[in-house]
């Protein structure tokens, strides 16, 4: 999408944009890094030496509210977000905490104790070492 047809899709979402959300919008637009959000704010600090962290969470926040972003919870020390909204599931790197995308569809068979649940989504999560950290 051209940025002046994306700032009319945010808009027609109910976002109200300003130049530091449109900055994290567009540092999260195909990013598979799941970042979390110092990762984020550090990124664009120096862009943006007034924008403060709040203002990233707040924007993630209001980015989850719309259906933009997913939180993942799969890293215990930090909340990770997502663009990549579609079901799929998340590798994590126990040493260095890179998670990759997972794309595969899983047949899973829902448990009889979930059977008066209504399920909305769930996730494979593998936990080991990336290829990185597995050489060390
Ligand atoms: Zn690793
Ligand atoms: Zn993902």
């Amino acid at each position: 999408m051209e940025k002046l047809q994306k700032i009319d899709y945010y808009k027609k979402l109910g976002l109200k944009i300003t130049p530091q959300r449109l900055a994290i919008l567009e540092y999260l637009e195909n990013n598979r890094e799941h970042p979390s959000a110092e990762d984020i704010y550090n990124a664009l600090k120096e862009r943006f030496p007034s924008m403060s962290f709040a203002t990233v969470y707040n924007t993630l926040e209001v980015l989850m509210e719309k259906g933009l972003i997913k939180e993942i919870g799969i890293d215990s020390s930090k909340k990770r977000f997502d663009p990549v909204v579609h079901p799929h599931h998340h590798f994590i790197c126990r040493k260095c905490g890179h998670i990759l995308d997972v794309e595969k569809d899983f047949d899973i068979i829902i448990p009889q104790e979930l059977s008066e649940c209504k399920i909305l989504d769930f996730q494979v999560v593998f936990s080991g070492l990336c290829p990185e950290c597995k050489e060390d």
